[in-house]
């Protein structure tokens, strides 16, 4: 049997993902990687977690062992309520308001689904997430980039697009703008007050939605947290995800979608053609965590954890960085990742093979390109090496980047 000749359109799309090539050799004891951004293991509440899940299975098991609703726990939306209440300040959300999908990574999945179609336009930041990249694509909608600068995206930028599609009759087209706007994955920036405000006033004004992607929002190091750009233009502009992946732990696989209820039913109907349900198990345990736990409380010492990982990188690039010329990079105020861009003639891609032979890994920015395009920048990762580790790591970094200059 030929594959190729059964494969539908999107089967044949399919391309493995390149941070998993390329980090295929990141796996050895010599090796110092910078980059996947899982958590630290170390924040995990493994003892607390552990209890709980025998509580629930021994006491709950018609609950937590049967089906659940596609909708999700009644008990953790009570939780989740409290808990976005408390970290966005936003008041009044009904429970068909939200709906719990398996991780975030399923909420871009499911607004792909709901919202993209082939001629669709779907604004995106440049650089991106490379997961919303691989989701959205699956609809194969035409991407528009929005390039992304120290206080988040080049809303100038988009505002001009906006303009000229609109002048060809297309904005009609233009599903979504999909942005993190905290501590962005991967270029490690915030987005402005104002510029909040600038993109929730442009999106009124074309009546686009906007996907707001916050994942990293509670892992805060300095500075005051900045609105929610849910919080300031409410459901009718605005979807917001957020996740447990990294402020509990991505083994739960808990992610959740808040939005106008009439877009949330659109989810949960596809949500049941995909899955049915998340599993009532791990819902569960996360309910009955945030009931016995206060978790702004408890994600504290692994926001110290990051904090000092996080000071230790940028130490280090200070130090030894001051040797490449030109070479900027972005000192987040919470997060996982620091964005480096080297100098014009760089190609970070072109540059791994003296990384590989060096055993230091980090991700080019190309991966976070739609058209693969080639990239001056990297993303590093300072959540899981040790720190004397990251010290060493940035040492070799250097090396890379000197040899690699002198070709
Ligand atoms: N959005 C962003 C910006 C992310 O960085 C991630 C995880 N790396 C996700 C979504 C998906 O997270 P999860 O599915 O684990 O909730």
């Amino acid at each position: 049997m030929s594959l190729e000749d059964k494969l539908s359109e999107v089967g044949r799309n399919l391309r493995s993902s390149i941070i998993r090539e390329l980090l295929k050799f990141a796996a050895s004891p010599e090796a110092i990687s910078f980059g996947g951004g899982v958590p630290d293991p170390n924040t995990f509440p493994r003892h607390e977690l552990a209890e709980i899940a025998k509580e629930v299975i021994e006491q709950d098991y018609s609950y937590t062992l049967q089906y659940n609703t596609t909708e999700g726990d009644d008990l953790l939306a009570q939780e989740m309520s409290k808990l976005l209440t408390r970290i966005y300040g936003i008041e009044g959300i009904q429970r068909d308001q939200m709906l719990f999908t398996t991780g975030s990574q399923q909420a871009l999945d499911l607004m792909a689904r709901i919202f993209l179609d082939k001629d669709s336009i779907c604004f995106m930041e440049f650089p991106a997430y490379l997961g919303a990249v691989s989701a959205f694509r699956m609809s194969f909608p035409r991407f528009e980039t929005v390039p992304v600068e120290d206080d988040g995206m080049d809303v100038d930028y988009l505002e001009r697009r906006l303009k000229e599609i609109d002048a060809k009759g297309e904005i009609c087209k233009v599903k979504f703008i999909y942005t993190v706007p905290n501590f962005h994955n991967p270029a490690s920036v915030t987005m402005s007050l104002e510029k909040r405000k600038r993109l929730i006033e442009i999106c009124n004004r074309y009546d686009i939605l906007i996907l707001e992607d916050d994942p990293y929002g509670m892992l805060r190091f300095s500075g005051e947290p900045k609105p929610s750009l849910y919080k300031l233009a409410g459901p009718d502009r605005v979807v917001l995800l957020n996740t447990f992946s990294k402020v509990l732990t991505p083994g739960l696989r808990i992610g959740v979608i808040l939005g106008r209820s009439d877009i949330v039913r659109r989810a949960t109907m596809a949500k049941q053609a995909m899955d049915l349900c998340c599993p009532s198990l791990t819902q569960r345990i996360a309910a009955r965590y945030l009931n016995r736990y206060d978790i702004v409380e408890q994600i504290k010492p692994g926001i110290e954890l990051y904090r000092s990982k996080k000071d230790t990188m940028i130490k280090a690039l200070n130090q030894d960085f001051s040797v490449i010329e030109g070479a900027k990079w972005i000192d987040p105020e919470g997060g996982l990742f620091v964005w480096i861009t080297l100098p014009q003639g760089f190609d970070t891609i072109g540059m791994f093979d003296v990384a590989k032979s060096k055993n230091v890994y980090y991700i080019p920015g190309e991966a976070f390109s739609i058209e693969k395009t080639p990239s001056t920048s990297m993303r590093l990762s300072f959540c899981l090496p040790p720190e004397e580790k990251i010290v060493e790591g940035i040492r070799r970094l250097r090396d890379v980047i000197v040899e690699y200059g002198k070709q």
